[in-house]
């Protein structure tokens, strides 16, 4: 009886001290990834998320739901998902350091402060031209001698606007997106633009993500809300997003677009 009891004990004992040292690995700094490995996990780990939901998973996770997104873990963190419980990803401790992989030759304006989307310099911008139109949100353009992380010809997804679908290729044609596609394609094919960037350079889907400006210094993303063709796309973090929102607000207080 007492030796049974004292080889409980033990027992229990051994493993709160297992328990105790396997806590005391997991913090120790062998078992934290260093800076490069922090940025080599960020970039090359990709995880989901939902279209709802605020937390980031493994594939396989039972809380995702059909529609997940894929995207690098470093998108996950910086656009404000947490890591799931359930499903346990990799959790970035350190610091992202977006900015030391793009070149000073793109004006970006969370770097440069930029109070609002008129303060914008487009003398600082790279000049591209519109060869082609996607529809409301999404023109390809092209660059002569563009940035080294830029291509000649690259497709542009106009950063925090959100226009209604016309070329998906599982949902039908939401409304107003004709309208809105045949305002972009009218006001930027053809022309000569200024390109911003912010804190993403590129989509999930490889597009550039940017401000458009057109020559007589309008941010033509903006000017897509203002005009009621899209809604201000909030769910990411962007220099401009209340000034977005607020565009939003006054195009649906004037019941201008989609808002009639
Ligand atoms: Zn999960």
């Amino acid at each position: 009886m007492n030796i049974k009891r004292t080889f409980v004990i033990s027992a229990l004992s051994a493993v709160i001290a297992a328990g105790a040292f396997l806590f005391i690995s997991a913090t120790n700094d062998d078992d934290v990834p260093g800076p490069d490995e922090q940025n080599f996990l960020a970039e090359s780990t990709v995880v989901y998320v939902t279209k709802s939901g605020k937390k980031y998973h493994l594939d396989g996770c039972s809380s995702l739901s059909r529609s997940k997104i894929a995207m690098s873990l470093e998108d996950a963190v910086r656009s404000g998902y947490g890591p799931c419980a359930n499903c346990h990803p990799p959790v970035l401790s350190l610091q992202l350091t977006p900015e030391s992989k793009i070149s000073a030759e793109l004006y970006r304006v969370n770097r440069e402060n930029v109070a609002s989307s008129v303060r914008a310099d487009l003398s600082k911008m790279v000049q591209a031209e519109v060869v082609h139109h996607v529809d409301g949100d999404t023109v390809k353009v092209t660059m002569v001698n563009p940035p080294p992380e830029l291509k000649a010809l690259e497709t542009i997804r106009m950063l925090g606007v959100d226009t209604p679908e016309t070329v998906h290729p599982t949902k039908d044609v939401e409304y107003f997106g004709i309208e809105a596609s045949d305002f972009t394609k009218a006001r930027l094919l053809g022309k000569r633009v200024y390109l911003a960037f912010d804190w993403d350079l590129r989509d999930s889907y490889g597009r550039l993500l940017c401000y458009i400006y057109t020559e007589d210094g309008d941010c033509f993303n903006k000017t897509v809300i203002t005009n009621g063709y899209g809604h201000a796309y909030t769910r990411f973090s962007f220099r401009f997003r209340d000034e977005f929102r607020a565009a939003e607000q006054e195009a649906r207080n004037h019941k201008r677009g989609l808002w009639g």
